[in-house]
């Protein structure tokens, strides 16, 4: 009889080799001992631990915000408001008997002005543990998509599994005005899943002992669960809340404000009744005491984002080049022109890179190129890159195929 591996039924004549156990007949194959071994290398890590947390030590705000300064360019209110927020949210944690509230806080600003970047560049200075959520994504536990929960497990993840660490981490909620519930009051049009997903997220964000299942995903009976508890998790909330100006402007009473200007949030200060209105519950709103208002970039921002801050784009293409071998400069009204470009697009900051793309794409595509040593990048080589390479002939394989179909016609 021909001997099987127990577990997958293979035969011996199918695999490497099989192994049998020493008192039974019982036999397993190398396949199924390297699955086995796997298994159990991804059951240690999906383990939780709970470790001391030890918050390394909490600059004062002015530091907070001179280092967010180096990464996001403009928002000057925006950033003082969060450091203080963020300096007494972890002061708070430091001092548990000080009796001082959580509070967290609601970005609002157009799409690519900065919201995450903020977030993440405050969580990456405090060395916690950060996760992004899309609110959009959430349901209310037991529909399609993703439990509100889940957020948690993101950040237990971002922990290295460490329950501690979570438990004092900043979560970033993105598109926290897509739940808002249509409008507010009219109970017949009013967006239940939204209200429900609302309602979901308040738990979390006052402050719960949420039991998560460590490796996401759906909670089923039986399976192993880690109680996270969030009364210290940092929420910051962010949308852009298209419409909230029209509702400023009713409330202030200036009418010219919400139409005549695009940034037109930017003097008037948001309530938190502003909010309610716009279809957030008002439970939510009173958990959210912080709302912070980003401006729309403008030409000039754009200009700085491409240059000034750590990690910035042109300066990430010229590092790019140099590996090459190659010294890449931008002509001065080249970034000007990559930033009016970016900003005909309408989606902040995010356009820079997509105007850029293209171009740089051409360009490192024939690097590197004997004597080739630098390249100046003019306007007009945006829609030309590779006219910035000069005279140099050109070995793409499409103009290889060009001369060709050339020598045949001939
Ligand atoms: P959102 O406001 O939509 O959350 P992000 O923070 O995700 O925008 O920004 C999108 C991209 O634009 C990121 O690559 C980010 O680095 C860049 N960016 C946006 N705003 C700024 C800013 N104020 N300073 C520097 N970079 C920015």
């Amino acid at each position: 009889m021909i001997s099987r591996c127990s577990f997958c039924n293979k035969a011996a004549n199918e695999v490497e080799h099989l192994i049998e156990a020493p008192s039974s007949s019982a036999w397993i194959c190398n396949e199924c001992v390297g699955k086995a071994a796997s298994i159990l290398e991804a059951g240690k890590k999906t383990q939780a631990v709970s470790k001391p947390f030890v918050l390394p030590k909490l600059p004062p705000p002015r530091e907070i915000k001179a280092h967010l300064d180096e990464f996001v360019i403009g928002q000057d209110a925006a950033k003082r408001a969060l450091s203080v927020a963020v300096f007494n949210h972890y002061q708070r944690l430091l001092h548990p008997d000080a009796d001082l509230q959580k509070s967290n806080i609601v970005l609002i600003g157009p799409t690519g002005t900065g919201k995450t970047l903020l977030a993440e560049s405050l969580a990456k200075m405090l060395h916690v543990p950060f996760a992004i959520a899309d609110a959009t994504t959430l349901t209310e536990a037991g529909y399609v998509g993703d439990d509100v929960e889940n957020v948690l497990v993101r950040l237990l993840h971002a922990a290295d599994m460490d329950i501690g660490a979570c438990e004092r981490g900043i979560i970033y909620l993105d598109e926290i005005d897509k739940v808002a519930r249509k409008s507010e009051g009219t109970s017949i049009t009013r967006d239940v899943s939204g209200e429900g997903v609302q309602q979901a997220l308040l738990k979390i964000i006052e402050g719960t002992v949420a039991n998560v299942p460590p490796q996401g995903g759906r909670k089923h009976p039986g399976a192993e669960l880690v109680k996270i508890n969030t009364r210290n998790i940092l929420f910051i909330c962010g949308g852009a809340f298209d419409g909230l100006q029209q509702i400023v402007a009713a409330r202030t009473d200036q009418k010219t404000v919400s139409f005549s200007r695009v940034n037109a949030l930017q003097d008037v200060a948001v309530v938190p009744e502003d909010l309610v209105k716009f279809g957030l519950i008002p439970e939510l709103v009173g958990r959210l005491p912080l709302v912070v208002q980003l401006q729309q970039l403008d030409e000039e921002a754009l200009v700085r984002i491409l240059t000034e801050p750590r990690g910035a784009i042109a300066r990430q293409y010229q590092t790019l080049f140099d590996l090459s071998g190659v010294s890449l400069e931008f002509a001065s009204d080249t970034l000007r022109e990559v930033a009016r470009r970016a900003l005909k697009r309408g989606t902040g900051a995010r356009g820079l890179r997509a105007v850029l793309e293209g171009a740089m794409t051409d360009l490192m595509f024939e690097l590197p190129r004997d004597g080739l040593k630098s390249v100046k990048l003019e306007p007009s080589h945006l829609d030309a890159p590779l006219t910035a390479l000069g005279s140099i002939t050109l070995d793409t394989p499409e103009l290889r195929l060009e001369s060709g179909a050339l020598k045949k016609s001939a």
